[in-house]
């Protein structure tokens, strides 16, 4: 699948895209010509599909930037003045929201968990109790971090139980896990291009429930990300207020087309959840142990622990694979030396298998040589 021979990306992002995609920047397109303001428009439209709800309820607005840079509009956009912000925390992304708050002066509550494990509901529900002047509640839904993936239509329930305005983060999950927002009740979901749909680098989009998005008026501590105004100008003119990455959305319609080809969220679900068990399976039988619990991971991506062998050194280990064509990522985590597997991107078996193959050479390269996991043993595949 990856025919430009460029190494394979197992992370979190950038990631993998196909020819065709990258095929389709290779043109010149004026951001307030009718054929850029058509396009932006239906891309915003399919977002709208994607959430599995109608543009009655909901609407989308493309950011400039990365996936940060969304997140960042929603969090200094949405709440107002007088707001306050509960921030369910269980990895470096949610941590990341806090320091986004923080700079904002906006007032904030923090739930932390552990990073392998869920946010408690009932402490949750506690707390939207105990705090009534809390106005709205942000969650990661992947937590890249780990690959964890939290209860979000649970704790939406939730949230809307008790009348509050709801926040996810779905980057590293949106086209690949089915999110009816509507059903999860959420208010603003971010995502970018360059995660599950397949895109390149270079814009975010919000998903927003139009009365939560109408509420923000005003509240903006930003010029460049002030979420209200950026949905102003598309649904006005169909344009950008500052240059938008012209040949970046030209790639992502491309990328809807080839999601939709795929079989939309499901049948990308079901490739990704291949490339994960496959990297299981095998990982496992090598000797690698996944730091996750099995009924938390997700198949986006997955966390393996540092073996415990003194000839380990993840950055050898990290550059002969690099070498051989496979690019992996590091870890993130507060308390545990990991590294993380994508299995996200345009990545098929054959490019799984690759991975495979370069692991265990590499390990046989630097005289490494482990024990078989249980998992390996439990569910043993060929
Ligand atoms: C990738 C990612 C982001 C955004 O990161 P950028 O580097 O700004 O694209 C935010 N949250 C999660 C959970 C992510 O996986």
């Amino acid at each position: 699948m990856n025919t430009w021979k460029d190494k394979a990306l197992f992370t979190p992002g950038p990631l993998t895209t196909s020819r065709t995609v990258k095929q389709a920047m290779l043109c010149d397109l004026g951001s307030r010509d009718t054929e850029f303001i058509q396009m932006v428009r239906e891309i915003r439209a399919q977002l709208i599909k994607l959430a599995m709800t109608s543009e009655d309820f909901y609407t989308s607005v493309l950011m400039q930037g990365s996936g940060t840079f969304g997140i960042e509009s929603v969090i200094s956009s949405a709440i107002p003045t007088n707001g306050k912000l509960l921030i369910l925390v269980n990895g470096a992304y949610g941590e990341r929201m806090t320091h986004m708050a923080k700079i904002h002066n906006i007032e904030m509550l923090v739930q932390a968990c552990p990073e392998n494990q869920t946010p408690d509901l009932r402490l949750l529900e506690n707390t939207l109790i105990a705090n009534p002047d809390i106005s709205h509640v942000a969650v990661v839904h992947c937590e890249t971090t780990t690959g964890i993936i939290n209860p979000i239509g649970e704790i939406g329930r939730l949230v809307n139980t008790y009348k509050r305005v709801y926040i996810v983060d779905a980057m590293s999950s949106f086209g690949a896990y089915p999110i009816p927002v509507e059903d999860f009740k959420i208010d603003f979901l971010i995502s970018s291009s360059n995660k599950c749909i397949e895109g390149v680098p270079g814009f975010s989009f919000i998903i927003a429930r139009i009365e939560a998005l109408k509420a923000c008026k005003g509240n903006a501590r930003t010029l460049a990300m002030d979420l209200f105004s950026q949905w102003e100008g598309l649904e006005k003119s169909g344009q950008f207020r500052f240059t938008p990455p012209v040949q970046v959305i030209r790639a992502f319609r491309q990328a809807l087309v080839e999601l939709e080809d795929e079989g939309g969220v499901y049948g990308r679900a079901e490739r990704y959840r291949q490339n994960y068990v496959l990297t299981l399976l095998h990982l496992t039988k090598l000797g690698f142990i996944p730091y996750l619990p099995p009924e938390n991971r997700g198949y986006t991506i997955t966390s393996f622990r540092y073996p415990d062998y003194p000839k380990f050194n993840f950055e050898e280990f990290y550059q002969r694979l690099s070498n051989k064509g496979c690019v992996i990522y590091p870890g993130k985590l507060s308390h545990a030396d990991c590294f993380r597997i994508g299995h996200i991107g345009r990545l098929d078996q054959s490019d799984v298998f690759l991975l495979i193959s370069a692991i265990r050479e590499t390990l046989s390269d630097m005289e490494i040589t482990l024990e078989p996991q249980e998992e390996w043993v439990k569910t043993g595949v060929a």
